[in-house]
């Protein structure tokens, strides 16, 4: 008896530590599997090669440490006031009106009443009749125009000129389509006793000239330019345009800031040069036009045979835009082609609010020791950090560029925030624009008072 407890006994333990060692085995085996399993995937759906390099843009990452630290935010480019008054009346009217096909979907190349406005705003800009059908298209923002127009005729081998500084986003779409970019500085000449203007800064023209070769498809000019409003001169475009005929270049043009350009300078279309019609492809931004960037509505026009190449990358990715918001677009051109001539149209009141705001920024902060640069153009301000530098301790930043290291110190120990601007510069060139940040003035003047107080709160703790 006593045995055979014993027996039973050690059965019993014998029998719970093999179930304990089995279990234990299965749980290594399940996660061993499991490990496994997890890097299978994780080694086959790997970012596809053509998009390799890609890191998070800076808009991303700086509208997270927006939200993390809530710095003033003269970051991402944004309005902070109220788009006009009758342009939101009007998305309301059109939505919750009686034409309940309003919410279902439009012409996959753009809404008719759209594109017939933009047309006959173009036809005007350009003295020659646009067809809204064959000749314009809309898009998801100036963004979803800029990638058409490049994936569309972009091809491998393919070499793309970038005029440095440029929009950010060209640099990576180039290298999804299988071309090379070749970029180009534009680079501040010497000027004494006054502040430098965007206009100081210039190409070399034998530097581009010898960009242009066999393999030049495409060079994308950015006028008014972001980040540093330049609004290139005619003689300028001349030169451009004589490159691209003599090299059977086309043109991608972003004029997104069109309206915003301060006096005397004046917009120059490049569409609208001697023989740059047929080799242009124009891009604009209902965003910028009217202080809407959330309705995410662009446009591009060019002729029909350069129009065809963007149709077919848009209709199989986003096929068309949201059909209330190009309805009431559509609408906000009308009028404003009515009142075109008139003060109060919105493209003129706009850019004279904002050159004030331009001004009163620039001040402060050449106030507090940074040297700007007036931009003739767009809603930004470069400014040169680096008079600063003596004055601040980076070292807990860790970021390669110093502009970055500045920009985030700035947020989290200033409370505002600016845009580093070595984004805008290829890989050779970022050391231009390491000195520079990038602040935008569309906001509220309440806004632009209380980084004067913020930065002269931190001045006076400097001395
Ligand atoms: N091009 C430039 C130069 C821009 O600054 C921007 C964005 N602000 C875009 C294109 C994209 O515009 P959207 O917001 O209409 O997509
Ligand atoms: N174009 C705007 C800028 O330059 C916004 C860009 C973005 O948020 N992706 O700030």
């Amino acid at each position: 008896m006593a045995v055979s407890k014993l027996l039973s006994n050690s059965t019993i333990k014998l029998f719970q530590v093999n179930n304990a060692l089995a279990v234990c085995a299965r749980s290594l085996s399940t996660s061993q599997v499991r490990f496994s399993e997890r890097e299978r995937i994780e080694k086959k759906f790997v970012l596809p090669q053509r998009y390799a390099g890609t890191g998070e843009s800076v808009w991303n990452e700086y509208a997270q440490l927006a939200a993390d630290y809530k710095p003033i935010n003269l970051g991402q480019g944004f309005p902070d006031f109220p788009p006009p008054k009758y342009i939101m009346q009007t998305l309301s009217e059109v939505s919750g009106g009686e034409n309940y096909m309003i919410h279902q979907y439009t012409r996959g190349y753009g809404h008719p009443r759209l594109v017939s406005a933009l047309a006959k705003l173009y036809t005007k800009m350009l003295g020659r009749e646009i067809n809204p059908n064959t000749e314009v298209i809309t898009t998801t923002g100036a963004y979803e125009a800029l990638f058409c127009a490049i994936m569309g005729h972009v091809d491998i081998g393919d070499e793309v000129i970038l005029i440095e500084p440029f929009f950010d986003c060209c640099e990576p779409i180039v290298q999804y389509a299988g071309g090379k970019t070749r970029c180009i500085p534009l680079r501040m000449r010497e000027v004494q006793g006054r502040i430098p203007t965007s206009a100081d800064w210039v190409l070399d023209k034998k530097e581009l000239e010898g960009l242009f070769n066999e393999k030049t498809k495409v060079i994308v000019l950015n006028s008014p330019n972001n980040p540093l409003g330049k609004v290139f001169t005619e003689e300028e475009m001349t030169h451009i345009a004589d490159l691209c005929k003599k090299w059977n270049v086309l043109c991608i043009s972003d004029e997104v800031y069109e309206w915003l350009v301060y006096k005397p300078k004046k917009h120059i279309r490049m569409a609208s040069l001697p023989g740059m019609w047929d080799r242009t492809i124009t891009i604009g931004s209902a965003g910028k036009t009217f202080s809407i960037t959330g309705w995410k509505t662009g446009w591009a026009y060019s002729p029909e045979n350069l129009m065809v190449n963007l149709q077919m990358v848009h209709q199989n990715s986003t096929y068309t835009g949201i059909t209330p918001i190009q309805e009431s677009i559509a609408i906000a051109f009308e009028k404003e082609l009515d009142r075109f001539d008139s003060d109060d149209c919105y493209f003129k009141s706009l850019m004279r609010e904002l050159e004030s705001k331009r001004d009163y920024l620039a001040e402060i902060l050449a106030d507090v020791g940074m040297r700007p640069v007036i931009p003739d153009g767009g809603y930004f301000i470069l400014a040169d950090w680096t008079p600063l530098a003596s004055k601040i301790d980076l070292s807990k930043e860790k970021d390669q560029y110093m502009d970055f290291r500045f920009t985030k110190w700035m947020t989290k120990n200033v409370g505002l925030q600016g845009i580093p601007s070595s984004v805008f510069f290829g890989e050779k060139n970022k050391a231009i624009g390491e000195n520079f940040v990038r602040y935008c003035f569309t906001k509220r003047d309440e806004v632009l008072k209380e980084v004067s107080k913020v930065l002269q709160k931190w001045k006076s703790q400097q001395s």
